[in-house]
């Protein structure tokens, strides 16, 4: 049988080449990206109506800027009784920025806001109004009660949006489990999870995009079990009067849009909500630092394409991957 492919991005256009009667398959929009379910088995038809729904519900609790969002009335009043995903979401965030030293952080949000990515208008910020801004960032000064109450540190706003679609998946993969079903593949922007295997047993593939090329790949990777997510600031840039780009994932320690030597950034590991956060946090990183953050974890894969055209991957990964768009290096752990 022939392997399927799945492109994050892309993912619609090529599923639809590969019908396979006992998948149930499903395509919407949600949290600002096109998403598709595929799933197998019997159960296979409830689960992704009950994903589906779980998803739809995150993308708008999850927003900051959806009325009413759970997120945004957390924003607005700087505490809030929280329950279920939205606290497991935070704690999990909470704890993916001390791993990074805060290079990952999800409150973010007045540097995005600064800089104009919320309205899409690019606003230059002075040095002072980036460190007043930078004042708010610091998720060590988010208090979590065992009761469930979160209380921002005074005048923060939180934006989960690098880690808002990994975090879904974990969602949906315990539907899944939960439903019976063992093979399944969902795509959430640049966000695959693969569960279990494929239905002709053998191990999924998942396409990762070409930042040069709009239909093309990087590379295929084989994997079973793995979430496997990509950052760039390829697509989401805002640009100047001389087309300087300005890329959307910010560098808290500078304050600005994140000068990296990374153009895209592939984070593979079980957990969709680690692999989503690691990919925004490598990236701002930089290859050096990406790759001794690698060298002391032990739960995550990386690859690493960078503006010097080199495609690096970890030894993990380095063997379930084919149809590379230039020779892969390999990085020992
Ligand atoms: P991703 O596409 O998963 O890499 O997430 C990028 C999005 O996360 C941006 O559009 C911002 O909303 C937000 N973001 C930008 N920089 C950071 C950062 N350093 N830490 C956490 N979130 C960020
Ligand atoms: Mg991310």
């Amino acid at each position: 049988m022939k392997k399927r492919l799945f492109l994050p991005l892309l993912a619609a256009a090529l599923l639809s080449s590969c019908k396979n009667n006992s998948a149930d398959e499903c395509s919407f929009y949600a949290m600002d990206t096109y998403i598709t379910l595929k799933a197998y088995g019997d159960g296979a038809a409830q689960a992704n109506e009950e994903a589906q729904k779980k998803i739809k519900e995150l993308s708008s609790e999850l927003d900051p800027y959806v009325e009413g969002s759970a997120i945004q009335s957390l924003n607005l009043n700087g505490k809030a009784d929280t329950a279920g995903e939205v606290r497991g979401l935070i704690e999990a965030s909470v704890g993916l920025s001390e791993r990074t030293s805060d290079v990952f952080d999800i409150t973010i949000l007045p540097l995005k806001k600064l800089w104009g990515f919320d309205t899409g208008v690019l606003y230059i910020p002075s040095a002072q109004e980036i460190a007043q801004a930078q004042s708010l960032i610091g998720s060590d000064r988010i208090l979590i009660s065992e009761s469930g109450q979160i209380e921002l540190g005074e005048g923060q706003k939180i934006d989960p949006g690098a880690v808002a679609k990994g975090y879904a998946c974990d969602v949906v993969k315990k539907i899944y489990a939960d439903r019976g079903v063992e093979s399944a593949i969902l795509s959430l922007g640049g966000n695959v999870m693969a569960i279990g295997q494929g239905p002709d047993k053998s191990s999924w593939s998942v396409g990762i995009s070409d930042p040069e090329g709009g239909t093309d790949y990087l590379c295929v990777l084989s994997v079973t079990d793995k979430c496997v997510v990509t950052s760039g600031n390829y697509r989401r840039y805002l640009t100047d009067d001389e087309g300087r780009r300005y890329g959307h994932i910010i560098d808290p320690e500078s304050g600005r849009p994140a000068e990296s030597d990374i153009v895209s950034a592939t984070v593979i590991c079980e957990s969709g909500t680690v692999a989503d956060a690691l990919s925004t946090a490598v990236f701002v990183m930089g290859s050096e630092k990406a790759i001794d953050f690698y060298k002391n974890s032990d739960d995550i894969d990386i690859i690493l394409y960078l503006s010097d055209g080199r495609l690096l991957a970890s030894e993990g990964i380095a063997g379930q991957i084919s149809a590379t768009k230039t020779v892969i290096q390999t990085i020992k752990h």
